[in-house]
This record gives C-alpha cells, sequence and structure tokens, in this order.
C-alpha cells in the first residue's frame, strides 16, 4: 500500500520518491560488467545468480534480479556484446557530440541507458504527478490563473507533441498544410492561418516538419480535461508524452537529420547528451530537486532544471 507524506504544500507520493531514490541504472552497469566478464551466455542465467542485496554509496537494493527483471528485454541488448559485430545489423546509430559514431560497447550502454531511463522516470513522474493536484499539463498559458511566472506571461501557445496515431484521441481541426509541415511550432516565421498566427485561432493539431502536435493557445484547455477534478478522461489511453512529464530522460536524443541508410533502409540517429532534464513549473520538481539531481549523477548523468518547457 502506499504510503504518502505531506512535504510543505503538496504531497510526495512515497512509491515514487522510492524508485528516485533507487535507480536501476548502477545495479545495470554492475550487470554490464559481470555480463562482459563472465562466462554468462545470456542475461537471464546472470539475474538469476544475482540473488544477494546490492550496496551502492546512496542505496541498498534488496532484491537487484527482481528490480532488473522488468527491463530485461532491454538489458538483452547486451547480449550482442558477445556476438561478432559484423553478424548484427544495426538498429540505430549513435553518434557523440561530435557527430562520430561511438563504438559498439559505449553505443549499446547508452541505448540501454536511455530505454531503461525512459521507462523508469515514466513509473516516476506517474507516481509523483497523482496526488499533486495539478493541471498545469493540460492547459495552455495563463488558462487557470495558477500560471503565473514572468516566462508563461510570454507563453503565446503550449504545445504537446503526439504521434500520428494519438491524433485521433482528439476532437480537434486538423492543420496539415503545405505552410505547416515545412515549419515548426516555436520558428521565428509564425504559421499564419486565416490572416492571424497559429496560435491565434483555438486549439487544433496540427502536422510540422518535426511531427504532429497539439496547440493549446492562451486561456485553452485539453478537451480531455475534466478541470473540476483534475482528471484526464482518457488517462489509460492517454498520449505518451502525457506519461512522461516532468524529469525527462537526456541521456540521448533522436536526431532526424542525422538518420544513415544502410543496405537501403533508413537507420534512425541518436546524439550523446548525457543529461537528465527537469521542468521547475511542476511542483514535484521544486520539492524534490536534491533528490532528482542526486537520482542524474547516481545514472552518471548531468541534472539540468530548466525554467520552463516554452
Ligand atoms: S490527454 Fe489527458 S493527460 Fe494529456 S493533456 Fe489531455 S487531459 Fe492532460
Ligand atoms: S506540472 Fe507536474 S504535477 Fe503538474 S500536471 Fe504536470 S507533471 Fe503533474
Amino acid at each position: 500500500m502506499t504510503t504518502k507524506e505531506k512535504i510543505t504544500n503538496i504531497t510526495i507520493n512515497q512509491d515514487g520518491l522510492q524508485l528516485l531514490q533507487h535507480p536501476a541504472l548502477p545495479v545495470v552497469r554492475i550487470v554490464e560488467f559481470l555480463f562482459l566478464s563472465g562466462p554468462f551466455e545470456d542475461i537471464e542465467s546472470l539475474l538469476g545468480e544475482l540473488v544477494e542485496p546490492i550496496e551502492t554509496n546512496t542505496a541498498t537494493y534488496e532484491d537487484p534480479a527482481g528490480i532488473l527483471k522488468n527491463y530485461l528485454t532491454t538489458l538483452k541488448e547486451l547480449e550482442s556484446l558477445k556476438k561478432e559485430s559484423d553478424s548484427i545489423s544495426p538498429k540505430q546509430i549513435i553518434l557523440d557530440e561530435n557527430l562520430n559514431k561511438l563504438e559498439q560497447f559505449t553505443a549499446t550502454s547508452l541505448w540501454v541507458t536511455q530505454q531503461i531511463l525512459t521507462m523508469e522516470l515514466e513509473r516516476i513522474n506517474s507516481f509523483l504527478c497523482g496526488p499533486c493536484n495539478c493541471i498545469l499539463c493540460c492547459v495552455g498559458p495563463d488558462s487557470d490563473g495558477e500560471k503565473s511566472s514572468g516566462a508563461e506571461k510570454q507563453q503565446h501557445f503550449f504545445e504537446i507533441p503526439l504521434t500520428e496515431a494519438e491524433t485521433d484521441l482528439f476532437d480537434l481541426p486538423i492543420i496539415s498544410t503545405e505552410e505547416s509541415i515545412v515549419t515548426h511550432a516555436n520558428a521565428d516565421f509564425t504559421l499564419q492561418c486565416d490572416g492571424k498566427p497559429f496560435y491565434e485561432t483555438g486549439s487544433a493539431i496540427y502536422k510540422w516538419q518535426n511531427g504532429w502536435s497539439m496547440i493549446l493557445p492562451r486561456g485553452e484547455v485539453c478537451s480531455h480535461l475534466e478541470k473540476s477534478k483534475g482528471a484526464c478522461r482518457i488517462y489509460p489511453e492517454r498520449p505518451t508524452v502525457c506519461r512522461r512529464p516532468q524529469i525527462f530522460p537526456y541521456a540521448l536524443e533522436k536526431t532526424p537529420e542525422h538518420d544513415r541508410k544502410i543496405d537501403g533502409n533508413s537507420i534512425p540517429a541518436y546524439v550523446n547528451r548525457g543529461k537528465i532534464l527537469a521542468v521547475w513549473d511542476c511542483p514535484y520538481v521544486r520539492e524534490l530537486k536534491d533528490e532528482i539531481a542526486l537520482y542524474a549523477e547516481t545514472c552518471g548523468l548531468e541534472p539540468v532544471f530548466m525554467e520552463n518547457k516554452g
């Protein structure tokens, strides 16, 4: 059962806090080392021998194998490191910040890092958001009188990126024009619709050069938000981006402009960024600043706190 504890003016979910204080990545690093230096044929056989608690500088992991079983599919990507690299077709290309291709071990380790962080932070964010009684992620700027920072006052809209399939979740106008698909929401030149900036024409879904997004202009709320309860009406089916506020994994950044063609297939490219991003607007980020910084550092990443999603 979840125990909750009141900290200043918001409630911190203790399951979320526990996960934040016990990141999986330090144990993943140990498994990487054991797997590569030991006689293990696969990850399952290694986890079968991981029966003792593991103590690190910052936490004790009573059941390390139990934690890692949540990430088994991703961890099994490490098995490729024991195969001839010539026999493996790359599923992605990992580049360093100078856009040089990283060697297989570093690239695989970074890929595993980003996948595990993404899954773990989705759980952490979901736990922490629930009891905050906050709707900031689901409303346009200044739509509820609660957004009051100077940065937000200058904002004209809030953008929620969507996949193409997720656009069907919303009963909103779809704008996909010759002009929209060659620009993006934050471009210097503002897309005009009906002779006005696009963000002055009401909530809508746009197809941009960099993908789809829902635009919530000033004063508007997501059509699925039940404002009186602060609840999402489509919570189990909500878009991916709604599942992953406001601590973001940024170990890798997807960079479509560097995708490469290999044997006729387009292989997606990612650049090593080595960071975890957290947005100050969020009450649990403000409350848990030290814990988030320690989480990032324990994962070998730099914590970056941003003023606003923009
Ligand atoms: S879909 Fe749900 S979680 Fe996402 S913005 Fe709308 S109300 Fe919020
Ligand atoms: S700002 Fe934070 S607490 Fe508020 S809705 Fe978004 S994730 Fe939840």
